[in-house]
């Protein structure tokens, strides 16, 4: 196979894309990295990932901070998180997707991202980074009512792309249009085989009316009753039970109980 690229000859394989390894009779012809690398240089630039996110991997994810110990729940939370995401990439299979949970700054997106990255370098599988906001207001956009579409040159890579990752889902309300429109996404992806990953801030819960309100109202705040009053919307509440039901059966769940890391003292 001959590359189309005038640019720089790899010295490996001389552009050839394949390299022998082994010695004698174990000697063989692989892939050279230099295909791979630039396939994955390509994938990475279509999977759109923003800047402050580029960098994102799971040798950089922080699991070590001065104030926790390894008896730490915090510590074993993100030492599992990390842990999960990674064994999810080396058992990747089309159509298993991650949801993770987590209030703001645990490192949720950090994660999600090491993880599209790996599946991309490693892998050679598309991905695509889609901010929640940001598809909320494309779809707000390029709605039509007098048609009642959405372009489709917005919507096509979030159907088709391998794996979409969706990050804080529920940021923002949403109108019918757009509910829908989210249910569409995920109803279409998950029946086409494809794989999502999430991430939200909000609690992994139905929405409040299917729940007793809870106890202990008045009394001063626990980190556990700030947090969880800071987390008081609900993923049900913000998209839907059923749509949640169907977000469970498309993902494995990834939940992170830590503080925001700005909040660390390093
Ligand atoms: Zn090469």
């Amino acid at each position: 196979m001959r590359t189309e690229s005038k640019a720089a000859v790899c010295s490996v394989c001389d552009d050839t894309g394949w390299k022998p390894v082994g010695q004698g009779a174990n000697r063989r012809m692989t892939r050279c990295e230099c295909r791979l690398r630039r396939r994955g240089e390509s994938l990475l630039e279509a999977a759109r990932i923003p800047k402050r996110y580029e960098q994102c991997d799971f040798d950089n994810f922080q699991t070590e901070f001065p104030d926790l110990s390894p008896s730490d729940q915090e510590y074993k939370s993100l030492h599992s998180a990390r842990f999960l995401a990674g064994r999810f990439v080396d058992e990747h299979l089309p159509g298993q997707g991650l949801l993770f949970i987590g209030s703001t700054g645990t490192g949720k997106t950090h994660l999600a991202v090491a993880v599209i990255r790996k599946l991309i370098m490693e892998r050679q599988i598309a991905c695509l980074f889609c901010d929640f906001r940001e598809l909320m207001r494309q779809i707000r956009q390029s709605y039509d009512p007098a048609v009642q579409m959405t372009e489709l040159d917005v919507m096509n890579p979030v159907f088709d792309t391998p794996v979409l990752l969706l990050d804080d889902l529920g940021s923002a309300a949403m109108t019918e249009w757009q509910r829908d429109t989210i249910g569409y996404i995920l109803n279409k992806r998950y029946s086409d085989g494809q794989t999502t990953i999430v991430t939200t801030c909000l609690a992994d819960k139905p929405s409040p009316i299917a729940e007793p309100s809870e106890a202990g109202i008045g009394r001063s705040r626990t980190l556990e009753e700030a947090r969880s009053a800071m987390r008081e919307r609900t993923l049900g509440e913000r998209i839907g039970d059923q749509m949640r039901m169907r977000l469970k059966d498309m993902t494995r769940t990834i939940e992170i109980q830590a503080r925001d890391f700005r909040s660390r003292k390093n």
